[in-house]
């Protein structure tokens, strides 16, 4: 319960309390929390340094003990009306601000941990084969992406220009993609940094990991199919990723912790979660397309946790950034209208989605909006969100 006026269901409530830097017009960007339809200026509210920043960088460096702490502090403020006049001062409405980037972003990493996307994938690219590789169910297959090129929600997406190669095609040409995609996804905001040298365990997991939020991670696949033998993504990726403005904590998600899907190999020790605790998450998402929903992604059935993500990460001695952000990999489910991505719904254009207007699509078009939003079980028995993240597409320069 709040003594702030919330309404039904709006997914802020007290139990989310989710971490965002904003700022208003002539005001510098400040660390802020959202709650209900306001955003609360915690540099404001709690005087402390750390949250003028302009990230939440040095906030999350300060570990676990004091992530709880405040949040602790936040909940008595919200819920206990005689902190009303130290707090009412300071909430800002959130149709007010401007959100910015919330984190600078140390190391990017992006996932392939979903066993629906990585068949799909496979079905479409590699036919006449297994569609997993043979490594798929041994270890979390990963990439490191292009930490620089992380925007928060809103920036425009600009469509790419590169090289690309189609089958019937002698040689490469250059130019605009023309198969510009999506792909909804969830990501992981690291705190605490670790030693080099020292692997993080699955234990360690919320040691150093403080939160969660969305990511659209931009694909060209025309660019990316002719790139990326043997390396893997480069260029068909790094034009852009996207991510929601809110960090939600993960002790606001401690309702939405569910076991992963059984596994059909023993894992090796470092990534044996048999008897771990369970960091599987129900958070589903939705992924709308000028504001139609085509797709429910269920992130509940994706493979690899983040925490067995993060000891595989730091298996062999890297070592963690604060800032370090790691998503899971496109999210898609058994079914048809589960798929996280384009190239899956519309099965490689062979199947284009008719939407409401009648139009068609295969990828994306300039003038198109994606959102990608997500809810999940909080602690006060209702749902959370977790924001969204949005981008228009632009035409190539
Ligand atoms: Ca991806």
């Amino acid at each position: 319960m709040t003594w702030l006026d919330l309404p039904e269901d709006a997914g802020f409530g007290p139990d989310n309390l989710p971490y965002g830097v904003f700022s208003t017009p002539g005001t510098p960007p400040r660390t802020g929390v959202a709650i209900g339809g306001h955003v609360l200026d915690l540099a404001a509210a709690t005087g402390d340094g750390v949250h003028a920043t302009g990230s939440l960088n040095a906030f999350l460096a300060r570990g676990p003990r004091a992530w709880a702490d405040l949040r602790e502090q936040l909940t008595a403020w919200l819920t206990d009306e005689q902190h009303r006049g130290r707090v009412d001062p300071h909430l800002v409405p959130r149709a007010e601000v401007r959100l910015h980037l919330p984190v600078e972003v140390a190391d990017y990493v992006d996932f392939y941990s979903s066993r629906h996307h990585a068949e799909n994938l496979g079905r479409l690219f590699r036919p006449d084969s297994e569609p997993l590789p043979p490594n798929w169910e041994h270890l979390p297959i990963g990439y490191h992406g292009r930490a620089g090129t992380v925007a928060v929600s809103g920036t425009p997406v600009v469509r790419p220009n590169g090289q690309r190669r189609a089958p019937t095609d002698d040689a490469p040409t250059f130019g605009p993609s023309q198969r510009l995609d999506v792909e909804a996804e969830v990501g992981f905001v690291v705190g605490v940094g670790s030693q080099l040298g020292t692997p993080v365990p699955l234990g360690g997991f919320a040691e150093h990991v403080f939160g969660v939020c969305l990511v659209d991670d931009w694909s060209a696949r025309d660019i990316q199919s002719w790139e990326y033998v043997p390396l893997g993504p480069f260029l068909g990726k790094s034009f852009l990723t996207s991510v929601s403005p809110w960090v939600v904590p993960l002790a606001a998600l401690e309702a939405a912790r569910v076991r992963p899907p059984a596994r059909r190999v023993p894992l090796l020790p470092y990534l044996d979660d048999t008897d771990a605790e369970p960091w599987g998450l129900d958070v589903r998402i939705e992924v709308r397309l000028n504001g139609e929903l085509v797709s429910c992604p269920p992130f509940d059935l994706v493979y690899w946790t983040p925490a067995q993500q993060l000891a595989h990460t730091t298996v062999n001695g890297a070592r963690l950034r604060t800032g370090d952000l790691f998503a899971s990999g496109t999210v898609s489910g058994p079914a048809a209208d589960q798929r996280g991505s384009l190239i899956e719904l519309t099965w490689n254009g062979q199947e284009p989605l008719t939407l409401a207007d009648g139009t068609v699509r295969t990828f994306l078009e300039d003038g198109d909006v994606v959102t990608i939003s997500a809810t999940a079980p909080g602690t006060g028995g209702g749902r959370i969100s977790l924001g969204e993240v949005t981008g228009r597409v632009e035409p190539a320069p």
